[in-house]
C-alpha cells in the first residue's frame, strides 16, 4: 500500500499528477514529514479518552505554535488567522472574511489537527481541492479528496481510507456532499465524527451573490445530517448582505464574523471611458501587448471573449481562453498552461478563476463591466497575490450595462414558474402512495423541460423553505401540505422580485463606481463596509443572529493616491470666477430650497463648447461626464457642468 503511495507521491513531485481523476487518495509519509507529524499526534492524541466530541480540547498557545511551525512551517499566524482558529477551537460557528493571500486555508487546517475525527472541508472547484491536498499531503497530512472526476476504483480507495478513520481532513464538492447516499456512508457505524464543517467560498450559497452555486443551499441538510457540528465558512469578499444570507443559508448560530480587511496597497485601479465596442476591443489588445507579465481579461460573453482571443491571436500575444462553453479537457489544457505560464494572457469569462492561486498575474482586464463590485473585486483581485504591484483596469463603455442587465432578467424564477413547480410537485408527489418524489430533480426536469435547470433548483428550495414538501433522508422531496402553496406562492414570487430588484441596485453601484471620479479604493472598502441602503430597505429583518460590525476603514476615511483619480483627477477646466459662481447658485438654489439646479443633459452628437479647448462634438455621455471630440482629433472628458452647449 505505502509503495502504491510512494508511486503516486513520485507523479505528484512531477507536478501534474493530480490531473482530474488521477488521484483519489494520497498519503505522504516520507521519514521526516511523518516524523513531525507523529510529533504533533504525540501531543494531541495521547489523550486515552478520546471521544467523538465535536469540542476541542483548548490548546496551549505553545501546541498550536508547534504544530503551525512543525506542520506548516510558518512561524507565526497572520493578523485575524489567530482569532479565527481560537473561533473554531471555541466551537463556534464562525464567518471569516478574509482578503486574497491572508491565509484563509490555515484557519481550518490548524483547527482540523487538533479536533478529533474528520474534518469536512467542502469546496467549489476540483483544481482548488487538488492544489490544497496537495499541500497537506506534503506536510504530511492524512488528507482525501472526493469528487465526481474519480473513477469507481479510485473512488473506492477514498471510501476505505475515510472509513479506516486515519483521515484528518476530507475535501468534498458541495454536489457531492449534498447527495444523501455519501452523507449516510459519512455517518454509518464505526465512523470517525464530523467535529468541523469548512464552506470555502461560501458566498457561493448566497443568490445574491455573483458565483450562486444551488448545491450549497442545501449544504445545511447534510450538515444536520453529520450530526450539526461547528461550521466555518470562509470567503474572500462579502458586503452585509451576503453575510447575512451566509448566516442564514447554513443557519449558523451566534455567528461570530471576523472580518479582516479588503484594502491590498499593490492593487492599482484604473477605468478607462470607451465609446464603442471596436475602441474598447483594440485598447484590449494594446494593453495586453504592452503591459509587463501574466494578466487575465474578463468578458462577459461567450461570444466577446471568443472575438477577443481571436483577435489577440491575430496581434501575436500569447493567450488561451476558458469558458462555460468549451470542454473540459480544453478548460483545463487552457488553464495548465496558463498556471505554468506557457501562455502569457487568459481571456475568460466569470467561469474561470474561482480558487485559481496563481501569485504573479500582473494584471486583470475587464472588457465588460461585470454585474457587481462584487464580483468586479472578486476577479480583479486574482491580480498581485505574490504583493508585487499590479493593475486592475476596467475599459468602460455604458452599452455594456444593458449586458448585465440581460442576465439579471433570467436570474429568478417568476410567479408563474413558482407556481408551475409547485403543481408539478403535487401532481408527481400524488402519483405515489407515499407522496414522495425521488430524485425530485431530475423528475422536474422531465416534467418541466422549458424551466431551467437553476430556477427549478431555486423554486424547489423555496417549496422545501416554505413547508410545502420536505426533504427524505435519502434526498427525495415528501409533499407536505399543498394548500400552502397556494396561498403563499405569491409571497414568495413577491420576494424574489424584490431580490431582482437588489440586483439591479447593486448593477447601479457597479455602473457608479465606473463613473465616478472618487478613490477607486475609497469606492471599494465604503461598498464592503456597507451597503445597508441597497439591502435593508429591500429586505425584511434578518432573522439571522448575527453582530455585524463593520470593519475598520482601512484608509482611514483617506484616498489610496495610487487609483487613476488618485493620480489624475479628471480633467476640468475651471476658472477661480467660474469656482465662484458654481458655488453661489449651488447655495441660491439650497435657500430657496429647489431641487439641485439640473446639469444640462447632453446626447451623443451635440455640438459643445469648453473653455480653454473650444468646439468639440459629444462622443459619449457617462454620469456626471461628458467625452467631447475636439477638431485636434482629441477626445478629453470633462465633468458635465463645465460644458456648455455651443450657440
Ligand atoms: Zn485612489
Amino acid at each position: 500500500m505505502l509503495d502504491a503511495f510512494d508511486h503516486h507521491l513520485a507523479s505528484l513531485s512531477k507536478c501534474e499528477a493530480f490531473q482530474y481523476g488521477e488521484v483519489a487518495v494520497i498519503e505522504r509519509r516520507f521519514n521526516k514529514l511523518n516524523h513531525a507529524a507523529r510529533s504533533i499526534d504525540s501531543i494531541y492524541m495521547n489523550d486515552t479518552t478520546r471521544t467523538a466530541t465535536t469540542r476541542a480540547r483548548k490548546p496551549l498557545d505553545r501546541e498550536l505554535e508547534i504544530a503551525l511551525r512543525k506542520v506548516f512551517g510558518f512561524p507565526n499566524l497572520r493578523p485575524g488567522q489567530d482569532e479565527v482558529i481560537r473561533s473554531v477551537l471555541d466551537g463556534n460557528d464562525t464567518l471569516a472574511v478574509m482578503p486574497t493571500g491572508a491565509g484563509k486555508s490555515l484557519c481550518y487546517q490548524l483547527p482540523a489537527l487538533q479536533l478529533d475525527g474528520m474534518t469536512v472541508v467542502v469546496s467549489p472547484l476540483i483544481s482548488l481541492m487538488r492544489d490544497q491536498a496537495v499541500k497537506l499531503i506534503e506536510a504530511g497530512v492524512a488528507t482525501a479528496v472526493i469528487n465526481s472526476t474519480l473513477s469507481t476504483t479510485e473512488e473506492r480507495a477514498a471510501m476505505d481510507a475515510v472509513t479506516s478513520g486515519e483521515i484528518r481532513i476530507l475535501f468534498v464538492t458541495p454536489e457531492r456532499l449534498v447527495n444523501a447516499e455519501f452523507t449516510a456512508t459519512l455517518t454509518g457505524k464505526n465512523m470517525p465524527a464530523v467535529p468541523l464543517v469548512v464552506i470555502d467560498e461560501a458566498h457561493c450559497i448566497s443568490q445574491w451573490g455573483h458565483d450562486f452555486r444551488p448545491a450549497y443551499v442545501e449544504l445545511i441538510h447534510a450538515i444536520r445530517t453529520l450530526g450539526r457540528p461547528p461550521v466555518l465558512a470562509l470567503t474572500a469578499t462579502a458586503t452585509p448582505s451576503v453575510i447575512d444570507d451566509i448566516v442564514r443559508e447554513l443557519q449558523m448560530r451566534r455567528a461570530n464574523v471576523i472580518h479582516t480587511g479588503v484594502y491590498r496597497d499593490n492593487l492599482h485601479f484604473v477605468v478607462e471611458q470607451l465609446t464603442n465596442p471596436e475602441e474598447k476591443r483594440a485598447r484590449a489588445i494594446e494593453l495586453a501587448r504592452t503591459l509587463e507579465g501574466s494578466g487575465i481579461i474578463y468578458c462577459a460573453t461567450v461570444a466577446e471573449c471568443e472575438a477577443l482571443h481571436a483577435a489577440l491571436a491575430e496581434a501575436e500575444v500569447s493567450a488561451e481562453r476558458y469558458h462555460g462553453k468549451l470542454a473540459a479537457s480544453a478548460r483545463s489544457e487552457a488553464q495548465d498552461a496558463f498556471m505554468a505560464d506557457e501562455v502569457r494572457v487568459m481571456v475568460a469569462t466569470n467561469a474561470f478563476g474561482m480558487g485559481i492561486d496563481k501569485p504573479n498575474i500582473r494584471f486583470v482586464l475587464h472588457a465588460q463591466v461585470p454585474g457587481s463590485l462584487d464580483a468586479y473585486y472578486q476577479e480583479a483581485g486574482r491580480a498581485g497575490r505574490d504583493g508585487e504591484p499590479a493593475k486592475c483596469i476596467l475599459l468602460f463603455e455604458l452599452k455594456d450595462k444593458q449586458v448585465q442587465q440581460f442576465f439579471l432578467g433570467g436570474r429568478y424564477p417568476n410567479a408563474e414558474t413558482i407556481r408551475r413547480v409547485g403543481e408539478a410537485v403535487r401532481d408527481l408527489a400524488r402519483e405515489n402512495e407515499s407522496q414522495t418524489l425521488d430524485k425530485p430533480l431530475e423528475r422536474l426536469r422531465e416534467a418541466l423541460p422549458h424551466v431551467g435547470a437553476n430556477k427549478l433548483r431555486v423554486a424547489a428550495t423555496l417549496l422545501n423553505d416554505m413547508g410545502v414538501t420536505r426533504r427524505t433522508r435519502r434526498g427525495g422531496m415528501k409533499l407536505i401540505d399543498d394548500g400552502k402553496a397556494i396561498t403563499q406562492l405569491d409571497n414568495a414570487a413577491q420576494a424574489y422580485a424584490s431580490r431582482a430588484e437588489r440586483d439591479r441596485a447593486v448593477l447601479e453601484r457597479m455602473i457608479g463606481y465606473a463613473q465616478s471620479a472618487r478613490c477607486r479604493w475609497r469606492m471599494l472598502l465604503d461598498y464592503f463596509a456597507s451597503d445597508a441602503e441597497y439591502t435593508r430597505a429591500l429586505e425584511a429583518a434578518s432573522k439571522a443572529e448575527v453582530e455585524y460590525q463593520a470593519p475598520d476603514d482601512e484608509l482611514a476615511g483617506g484616498t489610496c493616491g495610487s487609483c487613476d483619480n488618485c493620480l489624475h483627477p479628471p480633467e476640468v477646466t475651471e476658472s477661480p470666477r467660474e469656482v465662484r459662481e458654481h458655488a453661489m447658485s449651488q447655495e441660491r438654489s439650497n435657500d430657496e430650497a429647489k431641487p439641485k439646479r439640473n446639469v444640462q443633459a447632453f446626447n451623443q452628437g451635440d455640438r459643445v463648447r469648453v473653455r480653454r479647448y473650444g468646439e468639440g462634438t459629444v462622443e459619449m455621455v457617462s454620469g456626471d461626464r461628458v467625452a467631447v471630440r475636439f477638431p485636434d482629433d482629441e477626445t478629453r472628458t470633462f465633468i458635465a457642468r463645465y460644458v456648455k452647449r455651443a450657440a
